[in-house]
């Protein structure tokens, strides 16, 4: 045995097995805990698509394709090329709620100007005893958020069974030139109550320093259990308790492409 390896022998026979133990447990706890504070970022991304003043400004071309976005989510909510109706994202799937009051699954080639969409990773549940209408409900939602942080993104599903009434709305497809948001909305918006029907509600919530890059509070869409209703939801009231999955979602992830080129 040369001398430094002698010496190295040397201070390993020195080294108790209790002190190389107790070195290696805090090594395991560190890593442990290291994973733990860190949420996964491909799980834990809300994706977004434009922003929301692009929207409101008359940017209904679409960037992205379907196929594209369904990369980065499996829930969420949006809107389609030519701002051809309401987007609801459903366990993978790309419902498009039309403003004759028709729901399709959207064709993988169809254009996005603005959405967003994440990984669903239910972190709190809460049951609400019933709902007397959307301030109601958003209300709820946003005492339900406040001990988890109400300055972070969130992603909320709620499996209905029977709401006793919901109000929806959808818009026309636009042609160029494009108005902006606030006028097409004037005459272009058309709105369906139905009566006694379950569905998913998808909700997003921003945060108020957010303001013009997405809608800040709750903003939420409605696909009918059937798939065959849905959209933008105005006023929702039920008879019986809502059970609600709320998913914190810390990264942001913003594609954000050249509207003026
Ligand atoms: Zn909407």
């Amino acid at each position: 045995m040369r001398n430094k390896e002698k010496l190295q022998y040397q201070i390993f026979q020195n080294t108790s097995f209790f002190q190389i133990m107790v070195s290696l447990i805090i090594a395991i706890v560190l890593l442990v805990s290291c994973t733990n504070d860190v949420p996964r970022y491909d799980n834990e991304t809300m994706y977004q698509v434009s922003t929301l003043q692009s929207l409101l400004d008359g940017g209904y071309d679409g960037h992205i394709t379907v196929e594209e976005l369904r990369n980065h989510g499996d829930i969420g909510v949006g809107t389609f090329d030519k701002i051809d109706g309401e987007m609801i994202v459903v366990d993978g799937t790309v419902y498009q709620a039309r403003y004759d009051g028709s729901v399709n699954i959207a064709n993988d080639s169809l254009t996005v100007p603005f959405a967003n969409i994440t990984y669903f990773d239910r972190d709190v549940t809460i049951i609400l005893p019933k709902v007397a209408g959307l301030p109601d409900l958003t209300a709820r939602l946003n005492e339900a958020i406040r001990e988890y942080g109400a300055s972070q993104i969130y992603m909320a599903r709620m499996d209905v069974a029977n709401c006793e009434s919901i109000h929806v709305r959808s818009e026309l497809p636009q042609q160029k030139p494009y108005r902006p948001l606030a006028e097409v909305l004037q005459t272009d918006q058309r709105e369906f109550t139905y009566m006694n029907i379950g569905g998913t509600i998808v909700a997003l919530y921003f945060p108020d320093f957010f303001d013009k890059q997405n809608s800040t509070g709750w903003h939420l869409h409605f696909l009918s259990a059937d798939k065959k209703k849905g959209g933008h939801i105005f006023d929702i009231t039920t008879n019986d308790s809502v059970t609600v999955h709320i998913d914190a979602t810390p990264y942001y992830k913003l594609y954000m492409p050249n509207v003026n080129k």
